[in-house]
């Protein structure tokens, strides 16, 4: 594993992002960041950036104001990079599935790698959704087509 994988892996920054939620996920992934949680001991950093971002953590579903504003975001990520889905809105719709102007899960306009269950996800299942992401992120870097070179 070269140092920029390692980097990357070993504190992975995440951009968080609500569809259009109840914010009741978005209180839990908040949680995450509290003392109580802390994942920046894991080196994990919430930005505010796409472009400085590994992992898009999305919560509530896709309407179609956000579809737009989702695709953008993931667009300006680098690539290799991973989308965790937060909560059954994030996955399917959720509650919202049927309101007029829902287009569904998240998956509905960008690829999904990680779907974390729950209504409202719990933080210790979102912090496993990212791990999870994680091991996502190393399976997309060795297929990679400048992975391993230069590397001794
Ligand atoms: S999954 Fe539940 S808590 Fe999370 S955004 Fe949907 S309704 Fe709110």
């Amino acid at each position: 594993m070269g140092l920029l994988e390692k980097t990357r892996l070993k504190s992975p920054w995440l951009l968080h992002y609500d569809g259009s939620s109840c914010n009741g996920c978005d209180i839990e992934v908040l949680a995450c960041l509290t003392p109580m949680y802390d994942v920046e001991r894991f080196g994990i950093i919430n930005t505010g950036n796409p472009k400085h971002a590994d992992i898009l953590l999305i919560t509530g579903s896709v309407n179609h104001r956000s579809a737009r504003v989702v695709k953008n975001l993931y667009e300006q990520m680098p690539e290799p990079k991973v989308v965790v889905a937060v909560g059954v809105c994030a996955a399917t719709g959720g509650v919202y599935h049927n309101c007029y102007n829902i287009l569904g899960g998240i998956d509905k306009v960008i690829p999904v790698d990680v779907y974390v269950p729950g209504c409202a996800a719990r933080p210790e299942a979102i912090i496993d959704g990212v791990v999870e992401g994680l091991n996502v992120l190393w399976e997309k870097w060795k297929r990679r087509p400048w992975y391993g070179i230069g590397y001794n």
